[in-house]
């Protein structure tokens, strides 16, 4: 078996910056006559197209945060004219924001390195637990693992009982998914009278969306015999890095420019300073350049033992920014500013917190209204929540009108990273 997916991961550092330089040139020229948004962006910068030579070059233009595209597009749905009008869209994707997003193409790679280098092939059977609905998730990890000729069983969100059914009858290698939600399906073997190291042949796992935590990442290898690897990514840009055999640090996907900036300034820090992890994708569907991922990060640039020889993000460091991650799913202030509209302006805050491994969303809430906090109305307002923002509300907590002040953040995280 080769060691690598393809020749690109084993590029010199040279020849990846030249061929990248090349597809961003290009991306830019294409994208400057295509989209008429891309156009725009330039214009009122005053930039050149042909003046975006290099990844240095990008540094010109502004960053846009996931907020940004959600207005974007609110302004111009669906894409915010950012497409490609001349290319055929497989599928439309879409996430808390609304966000919506052409999928790149089913023939491209995506997640394929990185379950190469996790050590899934034709030999796996691989229970994908990622959401097949809506979002983009469900759809471009199973085509990864079809490029590497994983047999995919396509759970979904399918309940930890039916998780551990499949895992048994099927007899699961490989499992894709959250942290948490592994966890979840393990308690639920357990409890089904299984011992997940014996009973089961589940020996690898690929996780996304959620960090895995240390004492997690132990607990899967030591106790249950999973080796784990962890990938990074969004759905705006795709695959964005993975981890080796290695596990000191993610490698950076070819086919994405990844510059590490100051959120205050958007200019590039430097190498191996924490900042901003900021994503272009070189593809000619989508031109949304320097993509703020609001994720920090840095970046490590010595040799990896794998023979990979891309330059690896350390982890996530956390986040900037108001938008937060809450069991993998973000909620946005623009989502809250939603469902306030919904309440008559109701004065509420988000708070984040975490027991264990386990994300808890609370929603502080101001009495402002004698039938707030009536058990009808709090279930009303969380299926509005849920409808929005995707993500289930766990505590309710009710203060006296005047509590929250409006200069008050509308997200907290009070999650030590
Ligand atoms: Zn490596």
């Amino acid at each position: 078996m080769n060691r690598l997916f393809d020749k690109k991961e084993s590029w010199s550092n040279k020849e990846r910056k030249t061929r990248q330089d090349e597809s961003l040139a290009s991306m830019v020229k294409l994208g400057y006559k295509k989209s008429a948004r891309l156009k725009a962006i330039l214009d009122d910068n005053k930039i050149n197209p042909k003046s975006i030579k290099t990844r240095e070059d990008l540094e010109a233009l502004p960053v846009t945060s996931r907020e940004k595209l959600v207005d974007m597009e609110m302004q111009e749905p669906p894409y915010a004219g950012l497409e490609n009008p001349a290319v055929q869209i497989d599928r439309i994707f879409t996430s808390p924001g609304p966000v919506y997003e052409p999928h790149l193409s089913e023939d491209d790679i995506l997640w394929a390195r990185a379950f190469f280098a996790a050590g899934i092939g034709p030999a796996d059977i691989a229970l994908n637990a990622f959401s097949y609905h809506l979002v983009a998730a469900g759809l471009t990890f199973h085509n990864g693992l079809r490029k590497v000729g994983a047999t995919v069983v396509p759970s979904g969100t399918s309940s930890s009982q039916i998780q551990v059914q499949l895992i048994k009858d099927l007899q699961v290698t490989a499992y894709v998914g959250t942290p948490s939600f592994l966890m979840a399906i393990i308690t639920k073997a357990k409890e089904m009278g299984f011992d997940f190291k014996k009973d089961f042949y589940l020996k690898k796992a690929c996780f996304a969306a959620e960090p895995l935590f240390p004492d997690m990442r132990r607990s899967f290898e030591n106790e249950y015999g999973i080796d784990t690897y962890q990938m990074y990514g969004a759905t705006e840009v795709g695959d964005v890095a993975y981890e080796c055999s290695q596990k000191n640090g993610w490698h950076i996907c070819e086919e994405t420019i990844v510059e590490i900036v100051d959120p205050a300034t958007g200019k590039n820090v430097a190498p191996g300073q924490l900042g901003e992890i900021v994503v272009t994708r070189l593809n000619e569907i989508f031109f949304l350049l320097r993509f703020g991922t609001g994720d920090l990060s840095r970046i490590i640039t010595d040799e990896c033992k794998c023979g990979r020889t891309s330059y690896r993000l350390a982890g996530i460091s956390g986040r900037i920014g108001d938008a937060v991650k809450v069991r993998g799913l973000f909620i946005a202030p623009s989502q809250l500013k939603m469902i306030q509209s919904k309440f008559n302006n109701l004065p509420l805050q988000a708070v984040v917190n975490r027991k264990g491994h386990e994300d808890i969303l609370k929603i502080v809430i101001e009495k402002i209204a004698p039938e707030i906090g009536s058990a009808q109305w709090e279930q009303s307002f969380k299926n509005i929540f849920k409808e929005i923002c995707t993500v289930k509300v766990d505590q309710v907590e009710y203060v006296d009108k005047g509590k929250i002040k409006t200069d008050e953040k509308l997200i907290v995280d009070q999650r030590q990273w």
